[in-house]
């Protein structure tokens, strides 16, 4: 499929600048922007269709509940899972800290182990340190390749009995590498360790199929999917979710409730309390229907050409360090020797181009790279040649203002 029938199949209002031209948004793995199926969504469910779910007796609840549902069911489908195995939680952050203070409060003892990598972003590391003197689990970390994947060949030799948690990233938010899932869960399996993917950067890049992949936990939010802010999801394998005490109480979660003693209700709504993201969850089940429309084999193909574009062109110039594999899905992370990444950020942005600069909260994968903060260009649904060449031409003037 090309990029033009990609992108012309929807609107997309965030693609335009001030003056309502397009502007060239190279930072859809921070978030992506919205088409406008999803925008229509979304006002819908705030507007005339809105009304709370699972507790209404009239009509309008009912159908809302009915719709919340079906958001559930398709987000689910989106990954291969089935609707009773997903919990909607505020994005893939808290996805993971319901896994760390529930899952793992539970099952890790002293001298447990979970295996984390180098590349993971802060928020599949700090809930695991936060259970650490809870639990007293021990945390190991896989080193890179040298180009920048997770070495499961290390993985391997690092494993035992004692790990109880693998926990990597499916694509890293960095530099854009895929995890070979099928040896990781292996590898995981093998030494009865359970496995939880941060599918936060695949779930938009990729086909992803939970049943398949045989993993035990996966998490992601609807932002990197074109959907909304303040939503995400956690799949879990049923048995696993079923045997999860609840980590917030109120609302909706519960089975009967006496002073005395309070029941919950069964999982996915026992994770759920209070009254949910019910705009956004609709929301999020357009954004799913809109990723499944074009097909993710389809948007990876795309990604995987603007990938190669870019790194072909950014190859070429001698001042540029790259990082990360040829393979890169959807995100080329590189630096301008000399110019710091903010510098350059700054002035790409006078050109109209949006990177990312920093840290991309992966502080110990930047030590490991040896540098502060790198520059990110990162492609989606709606990125052309156009945008490559203005982050090109951005380029050039920078390395001209720096000498
Ligand atoms: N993991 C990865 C790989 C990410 O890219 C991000 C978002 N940058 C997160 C986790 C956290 O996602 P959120 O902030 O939406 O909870």
């Amino acid at each position: 499929m090309s990029t033009e029938t990609l992108t012309r199949a929807a609107e997309w209002p965030g693609l335009l600048n001030a003056e309502g031209k397009r502007w060239h948004y190279l930072d859809t793995a921070a978030t992506a922007q919205k088409p406008q199926s999803v925008i229509d969504a979304m006002t819908r469910a705030m507007g005339a269709d809105y009304a709370t779910v699972h507790r209404g007796v009239y009509t309008r609840s009912a159908e809302m509940t009915l719709a919340y549902e079906a958001a559930r069911r398709t987000v689910a489908a989106l990954i291969g899972g089935r609707e009773d195995e997903l919990v909607f939680t505020r994005g893939a952050t808290e996805a993971i800290n319901l896994v760390a203070q529930t899952w793992g409060v539970t099952n890790l003892k002293p001298g447990d182990r979970v295996l984390l990598s180098q590349l993971e972003h802060h928020s599949n590391i700090v809930p695991w340190q936060l259970i650490r003197d809870r639990t007293g689990l021990e945390i190991d970390v896989c080193p890179l390749t040298e180009d920048g994947r997770i070495d499961l060949d290390a993985a391997e030799r690092m494993l035992t009995p004692a790990h109880k948690l693998v926990a990597f990233a499916h694509v890293s938010n960095v530099l854009g590498s895929v995890l070979d899932v099928p040896r990781a869960v292996a590898l995981a399996h093998g030494v009865g360790a359970k496995i939880l993917l941060d599918g936060c950067q695949a779930a938009a890049r990729l086909p992803v199929d939970v049943a398949a992949l045989g993993c035990d936990f996966y998490v992601f939010s609807a932002h990197k999917l074109y959907g909304p802010t303040g939503i995400g999801a956690l799949w879990a394998k049923k048995d696993l979710l079923d045997a999860m005490p609840p980590w917030q109480g109120g609302g909706s979660m519960i089975d009967r409730v006496t002073f005395a003693q309070t029941t919950w209700a069964p999982a996915p709504q026992r994770f759920e309390a209070g009254t949910p993201a019910i705009v956004e969850a609709i929301a999020f089940g357009a954004a799913a229907d809109f990723l499944t429309s074009h097909g993710l084999d389809a948007i990876h193909a795309h990604e995987t050409r603007m990938v190669a574009m870019a790194r072909e062109a950014l190859g070429r110039i001698n001042s540029v360090r790259l990082f990360g594999p040829e393979d890169s899905a959807g995100i080329v992370s590189f630096a301008l020797e000399g110019v710091h990444p903010h510098d350059l950020g700054t002035i790409l942005d006078e050109e109209n181009v949006a990177i990312r600069a920093g840290h991309h909260c992966a502080q110990p994968l930047m030590e490991h790279l040896g540098v502060p903060a790198t520059a990110r260009a990162s492609f989606g649904i709606y990125s052309d040649e156009s945008d490559v060449a203005a982050l090109l031409r951005g380029i050039e003037r920078t390395k001209r203002i720096f000498g």
